[in-house]
């Protein structure tokens, strides 16, 4: 999907062939054997990655993800994206992405221990406050980069800039839990009067209640919108009355399953829905929240929403992206959309690089500002131009990458 979107905007860009080869090839992939020893006393060998893609407008960044389905061609995706997103919110960083090829949810809190500092003893030397700076992603979160910072503290002295995303008592940002959430909404809020759309006329649906969905089901309704169904990975849940998300929340807290939740005491008219129909409710936005693909070209016809917040990575296919446009919804790509999580991460580093520290309302205020001006520079390229946010996103992203590389004589050694 990245290619392809990359090659859209190329074309667009009349980039020489060989500038497309040095902007899409990785700087490095490194591939590493994890043994670790589970409860049961079995050892089981897992394989961890880390692409770093483009570092010519600073440090490679981006998530690490612990997920089953992690491989390579996954992992070298996102690192692109990485590399296009943080151009386009012009943060001083390149692109990176990692993972591990096991499943989070069935790891114990030890087991998971095992596997952060196993990667890190692996991997630890291509990583550094200057050189790559991984952060939360997809069955990862504060916990693991707090091992992941004492892992590597161990090998080079302790360092908090070598990571973001974590807890605020070891030198984490106020705001980051929520940044990539949040920043979806200030998206939301630059689109919204172009729809003539009011946060009281919007009904919002979010597939995927985790660390993005979560934040962007709660701010959203914070501004005023209704929350009308919501999923996650054991089911999905409707009401026309609206959820609260934070009942949500605690009943999850306390044990219990999203699609258990009908049956708590304050979710009078909620009920459970099939999962492929979520994506069918009818709304005005769509945040999908989860992993990629969920949009797919099978689906993208039924979609009601009038705006697509992609708050996942690659939520949206090429094909489904295609029939999304012309039905004339308004989608907001993942570059755009999430990239609050980035912008923190940026703020986190610098906090840490000056042994300072942001307040709360700081860090909102200022991810508000990064949020607003890169969508209206990307509204306004795709005005100019006629074409999707994501492809002016993509161009925006590319051109600054490819100025940087030129600039810096690294779209070629001769
Ligand atoms: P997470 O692990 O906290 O949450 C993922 C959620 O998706 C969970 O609620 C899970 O149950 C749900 N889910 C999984 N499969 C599902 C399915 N088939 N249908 C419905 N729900 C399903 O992960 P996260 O950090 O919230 O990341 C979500 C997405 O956002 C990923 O694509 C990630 O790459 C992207 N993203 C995350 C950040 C960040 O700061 N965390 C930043 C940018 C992008």
């Amino acid at each position: 999907m990245v290619s392809h979107h990359f090659s859209v905007a190329a074309d667009r860009l009349c980039l020489p062939d060989g500038v497309r080869r040095v902007a899409l090839a990785a700087e490095r992939e490194v591939q590493v054997q994890l043994p670790v020893r589970l409860h049961d006393g079995e050892t089981r060998v897992f394989t961890g990655f880390r692409v770093q893609h483009n570092s010519v407008r600073g440090p490679h960044k981006g998530g690490i993800r612990y997920h089953e389905l992690v491989d390579l061609d996954e992992v070298r995706a996102l690192a692109a994206l990485m590399t296009w997103k943080t151009a386009i919110v012009d943060v001083p960083f390149g692109g990176a992405k990692g993972g591990v090829n096991c499943s989070a949810r069935e790891l114990s809190e030890d087991e998971l221990e095992r596997v952060t500092r196993a990667l890190v003893d692996r991997i630890g030397d291509v990583l550094g406050p200057t050189r790559d700076i991984p952060a939360p992603d997809v069955g990862t979160n504060a916990q693991v980069m707090a091992w992941l910072m004492d892992e590597y503290g161990k090998l080079q002295g302790d360092t908090p800039a070598i990571v973001t995303g974590k807890p605020i008592s070891l030198g984490g940002s106020f705001g980051r839990q929520s940044a990539t959430g949040r920043g979806a909404v200030y998206a939301y809020r630059e689109a919204a009067p172009q729809l003539g759309l009011t946060p009281e006329s919007t009904r919002v649906v979010v597939q995927g209640f985790g660390n993005v969905g979560s934040w962007a089901a709660q701010i959203m309704t914070e501004l005023g919108c209704k929350l009308v169904g919501v999923s996650d990975s054991s089911g999905a849940i409707q009401s026309d009355a609206g959820i609260d998300p934070n009942s949500l929340l605690l009943h999850l807290a306390e044990g219990g399953e999203l699609v258990g939740y009908p049956d708590a005491p304050d979710a009078v008219g909620t009920e459970t829905v099939a999962p492929d129909e979520l994506l069918e409710l009818d709304c005005e936005v769509l945040i999908p929240a989860a992993l990629g693909g969920a949009i797919h070209a099978a689906n993208a016809d039924a979609v009601r929403a009038r705006m697509v917040i992609e708050g996942a990575n690659n939520p949206t296919t090429p094909a489904a992206d295609e029939i999304l446009g012309d039905k004339g919804v308004h989608v907001i790509p993942d570059v755009l959309a999430n990239a609050g999580g980035v912008i923190v991460s940026y703020f986190e580093w610098t906090q840490n690089l000056q042994h300072f520290r942001w307040d709360e309302d700081q860090v909102n205020q200022r991810l508000a500002a990064r949020m607003q001006r890169a969508y209206q520079q990307v509204a306004q390229r795709a005005g100019d131009g006629g074409v999707s946010l994501r492809v002016a996103a993509y161009e925006l992203g590319i051109q600054r990458v490819i100025e940087a590389g030129r600039l810096r004589g690294r779209l070629g050694y001769t």
